[in-house]
């Protein structure tokens, strides 16, 4: 089992310098493989934090690669009892549930007020008014957290409950291995007996695999007659989910719909100010004001933002100012200049190769589009502060594993010195002014 995680590091060893390789991924120590997730033990919390804000998609890419399961588990000594691996709980609770993901730590702001609202409720009485609770938004804007907090606190107000939380992925992945070992009985006793409350993460993944939107059909149908609470996140409505069979569909649409937006300023600095306290940085306002006014579409990476900086001072023994602000976050924020967007990098790309950016984002695979649609794939996660996923997104929903492959292509023929990719990529460079 544990060859899974050694074949995904042998990937990512090829994929990082070797500086970065050592520093955050030498020292993980896989500690178990189970059906339901992958259990990494790092050497402490900072070190677990940063790995999940700069490596967790490349990790996840990585890990899927093996087959391995998408949840993936970080522990280090002296944590809280609740986060410990999967095989050391007993079995009706096999998900830890973050500790830091609660109502207390969720700032709300007018972003986001809706979608607070409703899931305070729902974990107040779940089962009762809004069933199912769909909340759905871009990237890093807190419909995780959001899961967590409501699993957090109805085994709070009920220790008794029986609160499963799983991503769409670890539905699929669980439903594919019952399948495969004919234990159906077992998967469906977990997921229809063995449930108050139902959590699904990311259920936009269901899109296009027919046997476990059918299977899931079920396990809806089944909860929701005997009220029980099911709360599905997703990065957009059910009506832009393609692929999803109708009567799912209707039945996302049955309860209560809930959007989050990304934050204004002050819900921003807010963010900052709780999550810095949370972690005992020391944050100026000046500071905070600068990250706030900076980052503004995504908490993970304005959260992410902290972190680095934090990682920073320590390093070199500075203070957090503004100076090392501007120094560290360079590639994330624009202070010279305009931003560029994914959109400008498209139209630019698509002129210089002579096609439409509507091939980019198309599903032709001739070489003639194949190759501008992967430069620009490179250009967008080098240049914007796009994620992997985002990126997927705005070239047509793609997976955000073809991003990676796509860019790791193109730094290969860049490292080859390919000829043509090299003076496509500088000449596109220099368009773009960067
Ligand atoms: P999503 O699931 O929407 O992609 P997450 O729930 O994973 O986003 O949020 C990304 C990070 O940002 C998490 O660390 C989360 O705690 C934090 N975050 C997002 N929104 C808020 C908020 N309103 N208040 C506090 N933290 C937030
Ligand atoms: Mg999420």
């Amino acid at each position: 089992m544990l060859e899974v995680w050694d074949k995904a590091l042998y990937s990512i060893r090829e994929q990082l310098d070797a500086h970065q390789y050592n520093s955050w991924f030498k020292p993980i120590v896989c500690e178990a493989v189970t059906p339901q997730a992958i259990v990494l033990k790092v050497p402490d919390r900072f070190f677990r934090d940063w790995v999940r804000d700069n490596y967790l998609e490349l990790l996840r890419a990585e890990l899927a690669q093996q087959g391995a399961p998408l949840d993936i588990q970080f522990t280090f000594d002296g944590e809280r009892i609740d986060s410990r691996p999967a095989p050391a709980r007993p079995p009706a609770q096999t998900y830890s549930f973050e500790p830091r993901y609660t109502f207390d730590t969720f700032v709300v702001g007018s972003s986001n007020h809706f979608a607070h609202a409703a899931a305070a409720a729902v974990a107040d009485t779940p089962g009762r008014d809004y069933n199912p609770l769909f909340i759905y938004g871009g990237v890093g804007l807190g419909k995780t957290h959001l899961l967590h907090a409501v699993a957090n606190q109805v085994r709070k107000a009920n220790p008794a409950a029986m609160v499963q939380y799983y991503t769409c992925e670890e539905f699929t992945n669980d439903l594919i291995s019952s399948l495969r070992a004919d234990r159906m009985n077992e998967f469906r006793a977990k997921y229809r007996r063995g449930c108050d409350v139902l959590l699904v993460d990311d259920i936009q993944f269901l899109a296009g695999k027919d046997r476990t939107q059918d299977e899931f059909f079920h396990t809806f149908n089944s909860l929701h007659a005997d009220k029980r609470q099911i709360i599905l996140t997703s990065d957009r409505p059910p009506s832009e989910i393609a692929y999803l069979e109708e009567r799912l569909r209707s039945r996302f649409q049955w309860g209560l719909i809930a959007d989050v937006q990304p934050p204004e300023l002050e819900t921003r600095v807010a963010i900052l100010r709780t999550k810095a306290s949370v972690e005992k940085i020391p944050l100026d306002d000046d500071v905070a004001m600068f990250l706030a006014q900076n980052i503004k579409s995504n908490v993970r990476e304005l959260e992410g933002s902290l972190v680095r900086l934090h990682a920073h001072a320590r390093i070199h023994r500075q203070p957090i100012d503004i100076a090392l602000a501007q120094s560290v976050l360079k590639d994330l924020i624009a202070t010279t200049g305009p931003t560029i967007t994914v959109g400008q990098i498209q139209k630019v790309v698509a002129a210089h190769f002579n096609v439409t950016t509507t091939d980019l984002k198309g599903q032709r695979r001739h070489r003639a589009i194949a190759l501008p649609r992967m430069i620009a794939m490179f250009l967008a996660r080098n240049h914007t502060p796009s994620s992997f996923p985002e990126i997927g997104h705005r070239f047509g929903n793609r997976d955000h594993s073809t991003v990676i492959s796509a860019v790791r292509k193109i730094q290969e023929l860049m490292d080859q010195r390919d000829p043509s990719v090299e003076r496509a990529v500088t000449e596109l460079q220099r368009t773009l002014g960067v």
